[in-house]
């Protein structure tokens, strides 16, 4: 019950003026019967504090929480993707998190496994990019048949919510989160006799697996992004994706749907 979330675990990069800030919305939500908690593992709200940025570091250093409220708190710019808050909101968030009619948003979450070991949650997306200045090649494999043959810099596995981060950048597709599915999107792909890629990018359906295989040729020691943290792996083979069971929970306000944030963010 979200009337029973009363732990909630701060999330910020410290330094004096945040810090001086935050006093003041510590005070603010003891008097509404919060418990400020000093490690996330006792919380079952997690306030992130900064951009998205912030909000992405959060939910990987608190390790994806399934069952904890994350909620982003803007501190510097205007309210963006995942900040549904500004800081002067104190009263906003505390109806928000303390509402009976609390209305839960859920993320969608991608998966990824590297060589059938080491396995990994994404919220914005995964790249693959090549570690030298050389073109890498990748067979793409869709549920287990080949589709293509990719050479370039590399290549993007996005989540809808991440659609607008890094995929909107080459010219993906802004996905509403409410599909759950995820985008690939190529990263300047050589496109000529020998190598033929489709060259738009596109959507899967949270039915399907895709792998990315790197060919083996002296260049498969890519650069592995998830979300905004760089994978130490130095030799890939196969990186596996599919959509999580796995969610992100956050406060659904009113007037504040999918896409009047991707109004407010770009247009
Ligand atoms: P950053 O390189 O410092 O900033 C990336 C920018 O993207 C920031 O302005 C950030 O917003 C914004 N952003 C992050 N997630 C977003 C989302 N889902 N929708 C819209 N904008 C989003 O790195 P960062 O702040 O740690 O963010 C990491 C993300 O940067 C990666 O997940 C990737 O998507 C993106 N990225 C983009 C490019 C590109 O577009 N060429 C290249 C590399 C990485 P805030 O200012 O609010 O934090």
């Amino acid at each position: 019950m979200m009337e029973d979330r009363r732990n909630v675990y701060l999330y910020y990069k410290r330094n004096s003026e945040i810090e001086g800030q935050l006093n003041t919305i510590k005070e603010f939500a003891k008097n509404y019967g919060f418990n400020i908690v000093d490690h996330y593992k006792e919380s079952n709200i997690i306030v992130s504090f900064g951009g998205d940025g912030s909000f992405l570091q959060a939910v990987r250093n608190t390790n994806f929480r399934q069952d904890c409220l994350y909620v982003g708190v803007a501190t510097n710019r205007p309210n963006s993707l995942y900040s549904d808050f500004s800081l002067d909101d104190k009263d906003k968030i505390i109806e928000a998190i303390s509402s009976e009619q609390l209305e839960v948003r859920k993320y969608p979450v991608l998966e990824v496994s590297v060589d059938g070991q080491s396995s990994f949650l994404c919220l914005n997306e995964c790249s693959i990019r090549s570690g030298i200045i050389k073109t890498f090649v990748i067979d793409v494999w869709i549920d287990d048949q080949h589709f293509e043959t990719f050479r370039g810099d590399g290549m993007l596995v996005s989540t809808p919510t991440g659609s607008t981060a890094y995929n909107k950048s080459v010219n993906g597709a802004v996905v509403d989160p409410k599909l759950p599915c995820l985008q690939v999107n190529e990263l300047a792909s050589l496109n000529n006799n020998k190598y033929r890629t489709l060259g738009s990018p596109f959507i899967l359906s949270n039915e399907r697996k895709l792998r990315l295989q790197i060919v083996q040729d002296g260049n498969d020691h890519p650069i592995i992004g998830i979300d905004n943290e760089a994978l130490s792996i130095r030799h890939v083979k196969n990186i596996d994706f599919k959509l999580s069971e796995k969610v992100i929970k956050t406060v659904k306000l009113k007037d504040n749907s999918f896409w009047d944030k991707v109004k407010r963010t770009f247009l």
